[in-house]
């Protein structure tokens, strides 16, 4: 959270968690890595939490433990794995969804309902290899004597979107999928979360994108993956070529973020190579004036 308090405080925002805070939604960093092994970051994971439930976005290799840890070190109930009943996902980038299986299987038979899953076309097939990989744990422990709390929920709910707009709403709580534009895949999602008291973005991974831009618009948190151009400028053609259209430079950030206006903008999904990672804070900050931090994992901001 160091990072965090000093645009928290510009923003007239507190970083300090009670259970009073519950009532404000709150947003977790579970994973601020890439496909890059980095010992400090998991892959990528964000959870919304709102009226003690977490809604998480994507469910990199590490979010899990990461949300154990949060759990634990916040004292926030909803991101204990067994709570956590909402998952949405980007894309099927391993990098998001590694931790999918290590989500359903964790301690699955003291879940009370079920894992509900939305996402690109895919989803279904992702989540059908999953219960095959435990197809073993979850036979033995049905016909096991000890007590299993709810049967359905070793496995999960897909519902796999085919259409941007509205893809979960409850209570007080909206989720919109929009289409991003994320190298070769047909289907990679964006989202948008609207509660009372915030309007989150989340791109996932996405070359520079207008439809981020007008989601974005006026949006309180714009979480952003993005990639330094100082680092991009030292890769082979090759590989240059490909994150162009793949993901979003520096400086094609600071131009969105100074024409969408959030009040804060999280880098998250950070590309650096050989630049150290600090460079994206400085380079987008050149160019763009608004608030702006470097996530780094379990970094929670309200
Ligand atoms: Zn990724
Ligand atoms: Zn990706």
């Amino acid at each position: 959270m160091k990072k965090s308090i000093l645009p928290l405080a510009l923003l007239g925002l507190s970083a300090v968690v009670s259970h009073a805070a519950l009532a404000n939604t709150q947003v977790m960093m579970l994973g601020t890595g890439t496909p890059v092994p980095d010992g400090e970051r998991a892959g990528s994971g964000i959870a919304v939490i709102h009226d003690d439930e977490a809604y998480v976005f994507d469910i990199g290799p590490g979010v899990v433990e990461r949300a154990t840890q949060a759990a634990e070190r916040f004292d926030i109930e909803p991101l204990n794995p067994t709570n956590i009943d909402h998952l949405f996902l980007t894309h099927l980038h391993s990098d998001h969804i590694l931790d999918f299986p290590e989500l359903l299987g964790t301690y699955w038979w003291r879940r009370t309902d079920q894992l509900q899953v939305f996402g690109p076309e895919g989803a279904q097939a992702m989540s059908e290899g999953a219960y095959s990989m435990l197809a073993d744990d979850t036979e033995t422990r049905l016909k096991d004597k000890s007590p299993v709390t709810n049967p359905d929920a070793a496995y999960a709910d897909v519902t796999e979107i085919t259409a941007s707009g509205t893809v979960f709403e409850k209570d007080d709580i909206k989720v919109e999928a929009f289409p991003v534009s994320h190298g070769d895949w047909d289907k990679a999602y964006g989202y948008k979360v609207t509660t009372p008291d915030k309007t989150i973005v989340i791109s996932g991974d996405t070359s520079i994108n207008e439809e981020v831009r007008r989601q974005a618009a006026n949006a309180d948190i714009l979480i952003h993956e993005v990639i330094s151009r100082r680092g991009w400028e030292a890769l082979p053609e090759q590989w240059q070529a490909y994150h162009q259209y793949a993901h979003t430079l520096t400086d094609e950030l600071a131009e969105l973020a100074g024409a969408a206006e959030p009040n804060l903008l999280v880098l998250y999904h950070v590309l650096h190579y050989g630049a150290p990672i600090e460079s994206v804070l400085d380079e987008v900050q050149s160019q763009y004036d608004g608030e702006v931090v470097l996530a780094d994992d379990l970094d929670l901001f309200q």
